[in-house]
């Protein structure tokens, strides 16, 4: 099974799929015959989580050797129940909580299993020169990445996260990060500034480095090595409606995912295709409501206020996975994606057919929240169930709490509400004065939750990376902690 570009006819394996990140050129790594794979779905839901994960990965990633160890590798050990993520009936809902990892965030489940496999590539390809990982985060993403990379050999980390675009929380956790191959730097501007920065270091250094001891990949979700371990938790989520008594084998379940860059919920389609009775995907937004009026109209248009709310990992306006989905979308044809993803660079909007936007509805709908239902969502949750959300957790919640269902309807819980305690403090109507660590112990009295291990260690850390540089200095840093000019 090969990957193939969305946008050209460009293939590769699996294992130089992870490797590469993104396509040389521009486009994402797709597999153009995810339904067509021999894949047991049902015997799959007999298996537990990390067995799960095995067989999921081995029919996505074929070309890599001996999954089975490096799955071990990657969760045994790290996360706070042996299943990974674990699901809680919390009302009308289940609540998928992807946040029990080392770094309290979804993209644990991810960037535990990513290093892993970057490691297998490079010893079953022989390669010999180094991977900088380049990254650019609106908040989990760096820190979960740091965490997974962090001495890893063979390898580095940057990570560049938005100036006063994180939670104080998050901001603390990257910059203390420990490791001796770790690098942290906030760029004055957003998320698409930070992500628009490392794509461009990705094509100018491609040249640069081709003879160097050095390359580049990407922690980003746009690595096809960061989308196949999240298509896990649909399947579990699944099993574990089957044996809580929800849903027999074969009935539709709904997800219900805050949406940030389209990674996550493109996993529960990548689900969807491999057997699993998926009903609808719900796309949830914040106040940046790209992905709701696209989905809802056919066109996407960034060109609208950028709004920083109190889910800043889903502030975004250039949702990269949404490639892959048009990719499959439009029928492969990736001369229509190319045209597509140009009219975005160059017009700021692109306009899909009616026949690709039919394709789309038929199995995701959207919907999105604003500032003043988010905390209503994470208040009435509070009050109506005694279950503690985040930010993030609580645009689904209201996104799902505003549609009508017949099936079963999973919340994907995507943070732990320590990470945001400002935000959930002021939900819940308490003081939100004092620092970050202040506002968790506060959250902690009030609601009696635990803190988690990694969030409470926090305090007293020594902080080790400062420096912040200008959005159009991304390249030239990257270069100069390379060493190699
Ligand atoms: C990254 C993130 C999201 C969005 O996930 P995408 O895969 O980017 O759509 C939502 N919630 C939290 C807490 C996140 O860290």
């Amino acid at each position: 099974m090969d990957y193939q570009s969305t946008r050209s006819k460009l293939k590769t394996d699996s294992v130089h799929a992870v490797l590469q990140g993104l396509a040389p050129d521009g486009g994402l790594f797709a597999d153009p015959s995810i339904e067509n794979i021999t894949f047991d779905w049902r015997a799959c839901l007999k298996k537990d989580t990390q067995s799960m994960a095995v067989m999921i990965l081995q029919a996505l990633l074929p070309d890599f050797k001996d999954m089975e160890s490096l799955v071990s590798q990657a969760y045994r050990g790290k996360f706070e129940t042996e299943d990974l993520t674990p699901v809680v009936k919390v009302g009308n809902y289940h609540i998928l909580e992807l946040f029990r990892g080392p770094t309290s965030a979804f993209k644990d489940v991810a960037l535990s299993m990513l290093p892993r496999l970057v490691t297998a590539a490079r010893t079953q390809t022989g390669m010999k020169q180094e991977i900088t990982i380049l990254t650019a985060t609106s908040g989990d993403t760096g820190k979960a990445a740091l965490e997974g990379f962090k001495d890893v050999p063979g390898t580095r980390i940057i990570v560049f996260f938005p100036d006063s675009g994180v939670s104080e929380v998050q901001q603390m956790q990257m910059t203390t990060q420990e490791g001796s191959n770790v690098c942290v730097c906030a760029v004055k501007g957003n998320f698409d500034d930070c992500q628009r920065g490392v794509k461009q270091a990705f094509s100018e250094l491609r040249e640069t480095l081709k003879d160097s001891p050095f390359t580049l990949s990407s922690a980003n979700s746009i690595n096809i090595g960061r989308l196949a371990p999240q298509v896990v938790y649909y399947f579990a989520a699944y099993r574990d409606m089957i044996a809580d008594g929800t849903i027999k084998e074969g009935d539709k379940v709904d997800y219900c995912v805050p949406t940030g860059n389209f990674g996550d919920i493109l996993a529960g389609y990548y689900a969807k295709l491999m057997g699993l009775p998926v009903g609808k995907l719900i796309c949830a937004s914040n106040a940046n409501n790209v992905l709701t009026d696209f989905i809802n109209t056919g066109k996407y248009d960034r060109k609208r206020p950028f709004y920083k709310t109190d889910s800043p990992s889903m502030d975004i306006l250039v949702s990269s996975n949404l490639e892959r989905l048009l990719f499959l979308a439009s029928g492969r044809n990736e001369e229509q994606v190319s045209k597509w993803m140009a009219s975005l660079n160059e017009k700021g909007e692109f306009t899909v057919d009616e026949k690709t936007l039919s394709y789309i509805k038929e199995s995701f709908e959207a919907g999105y929240c604003d500032q003043e239902e988010t905390e209503k969502a994470i208040y009435n949750c509070w009050n109506e169930n005694h279950y503690l959300i985040d930010p993030h957790t609580a645009v689904a919640y209201s996104v799902a709490e505003k549609r009508e269902s017949t099936n079963p309807v999973v919340v994907l819980s995507t943070a732990s509400p320590y990470k945001f305690p400002q935000a959930v403090l002021r939900a819940l109507g308490e003081s939100e004065e004092g620092n970050g660590f202040d506002l968790m112990k506060r959250l902690n009295e009030v609601s009696g939750v635990q803190i988690p291990k990694n969030l409470s260690t926090l305090e007293g850390k020594k902080i080790r990376f400062n420096e912040s540089i200008e959005r159009d200095e991304i390249v030239s840093y990257v270069l100069n902690k390379l060493n190699c000019r």
